[in-house]
C-alpha cells in the first residue's frame, strides 16, 4: 500500500545526508567530547563543526549556541532561566503547551504572566504585546510560527519592543527554523529555541542560542558542559545530525527551496478548496511558513478524517489534543475565534523537503474521495443538504 506522509510539523524523517553524516559516531569515532585523548578530540571538532553550523542558520555566533534535547528543553530553559519569583511574563494564547504550561507552574512559583490574544488569522498584535507590559516585566515570550497553522508571528517588532522596554525576549522558532530564514539579530531576542526533529535531524535533539552577555540559569546541573549553561554529555550523533541538518537547511533556503515547497502547498490547497465544498483555511490572508495548511472540512470530524485518510495510507493530523479522556479542539484555533465545531472540523497537512510532487497529487486525489465518504454518512450533512 503506498503511504505519504504530510504530517511534518509533528515530525520529519531523518534525511538519508544526515544519517551518513551520524553513523561514524556510534561506531568509530564514539568519544566522549570532554575527553582529552584521540577520541574525545574528535568529538569535540565534531560537536563544534555542528554548533557553527547551527550558529550560521541562525544568524548567531557559535558559542552563543547551546545544544538541548530539544524545543521543549529549550523553551522551559528559557522561561525557567530568565525570570525569577516576582517577575512578568508576557506570552500568547497560541504558544505550544511547552511555553504555557511552563507559564502555569512558574505562576504556581509565584510569577505573573499575561497571555495576549490572537486575531482571527492567528496573528499576535506587537500593540498588544507592548499595552502588556508592566514595570516588573522580565519577559517575552511569543513564538515565530505557529505549529497548528503555520502563522509567522511579528516578532522582528516585539524585539524592538523588548529592547525598548529593556525586557528579555525569547521566541520559540521551532516550527519556522528551516523553512524562513531565521536571524537573530533582525530578530533582536535573547533567547530563541530550535528543535532537531523537525529540521530533519533526530527526535531529542535541539539547540538555543542564548545572545552573549544573557544571564541564564541553567535548567539542568552537572559537570561545566556548554559553557555551564547545559549539563551532561552531548549527544555527539544527535548533535552531529543536528549540524548536518542546519547545513542543509541553509543551502535549502538560499537555494530557492521556500519558493519551491510554497507553490506545493499553494497547489495542494486550491486544489482541495476547488474540488470540496464547505471548506477553509484557517490563517488565511496571514503570512505563513510554506510547508502547513490547516484546513476546515464543515459536518465532519477532523479526528475521524485524520484515522479514514490514515486507511488511505495519507497521514496528516488534526489539531485536536485527548485531556481526560474528551478530545479538545485545538486551543490555537479557538483562540483565533474559530467556533468549536469549525475547530474540531480542521485538519493540518504538512509538507517535508522529502515531500514530492507526486505525494502531493496523492494527497489531492484521496482527501476529496475521503470527505465526500465521510459526509455521505454524516447526518448533519445530509441534514444540511435538505435543508
Ligand atoms: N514548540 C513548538 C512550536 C513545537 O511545534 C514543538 C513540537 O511540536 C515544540 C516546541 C516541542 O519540541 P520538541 O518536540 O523538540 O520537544
Amino acid at each position: 500500500m503506498r503511504r505519504v506522509y504530510l504530517d511534518n510539523n509533528a515530525t520529519t524523517p531523518v534525511l538519508p545526508e544526515v544519517f551518513e553524516a551520524m553513523k561514524p559516531f556510534y561506531l568509530e569515532e564514539f568519544g566522549n567530547a570532554s575527553s582529552i585523548h584521540h577520541y574525545g578530540q574528535h568529538a569535540r571538532a565534531a560537536v563544534e563543526k555542528a554548533r557553527a553550523h547551527v550558529a550560521a542558520l541562525l544568524n548567531a555566533r557559535p558559542a552563543e549556541i547551546v545544544f538541548t534535547s530539544g524545543g521543549t528543553e529549550g523553551d522551559n530553559t528559557a522561561l525557567f532561566g530568565l525570570v525569577q519569583r516576582g517577575d512578568h511574563i508576557v506570552t500568547s494564547s497560541i504558544e505550544h503547551h511547552a511555553v504555557l504550561n511552563t507559564c502555569k507552574r512558574l505562576e504556581q512559583m509565584g510569577c505573573e504572566v499575561t497571555v495576549v490574544p490572537v486575531n482571527g488569522r492567528c496573528e499576535v498584535d506587537p500593540g498588544e504585546v507592548r499595552k502588556a507590559l508592566r514595570p516588573n516585566t522580565r519577559l517575552i515570550s511569543i513564538m515565530m510560527a505557529n505549529n497548528e497553522t503555520g502563522v509567522i508571528q511579528p516578532v522582528e517588532e516585539i524585539g524592538k519592543i523588548a529592547q525598548e522596554a529593556d525586557v528579555f525576549f525569547h521566541t520559540d522558532a521551532v516550527q519556522a527554523a528551516g523553512k524562513i530564514p531565521v536571524d537573530v539579530q533582525k530578530i533582536g531576542c535573547d533567547a530563541l529555541s530550535i528543535s532537531g526533529h523537525k529540521i530533519h535531524a533526530p527526535q531529542g535533539t535541539g539547540a538555543m542560542y542564548i545572545r552573549k552577555g544573557t544571564l541564564i540559569q541553567p535548567l539542568i546541573y552537572g559537570g561545566s558542559h556548554e559553557r555551564q549553561r547545559r549539563a551532561g554529555t552531548e549527544n555527539l550523533p544527535g548533535i552531529v545530525g543536528l549540524g548536518k541538518a542546519a547545513e542543509i537547511s541553509k543551502q535549502w533556503l538560499e537555494s530557492g527551496g521556500p519558493a519551491e515547497m510554497a507553490a506545493m502547498r499553494d497547489r495542494l490547497q486550491d486544489e482541495i478548496l476547488a474540488r470540496v465544498e464547505a471548506v477553509g483555511v484557517n490563517g488565511q490572508g496571514a503570512p505563513r511558513v510554506p510547508n502547513t495548511t490547516n484546513l476546515w472540512f464543515d459536518f465532519i470530524e477532523g479526528e475521524a478524517l485524520v484515522i479514514a485518510l490514515d486507511l488511505k495510507g495519507l497521514a496528516v493530523s488534526s489539531g485536536a489534543a485527548c485531556s481526560s479522556g474528551a478530545i479538545e479542539p485545538s486551543h490555537v484555533l479557538l483562540a483565533m475565534g474559530v467556533s468549536h465545531e469549525r475547530a474540531r472540523s480542521s485538519i493540518r497537512v504538512s509538507l517535508g523537503k522529502q515531500t514530492t510532487a507526486d505525494d502531493v497529487d496523492f494527497a489531492i486525489q484521496v482527501l476529496p474521495e475521503t470527505v465526500g465518504r465521510l459526509r455521505e454518512i454524516s447526518p448533519l450533512y445530509q441534514k444540511a443538504r435538505v435543508g
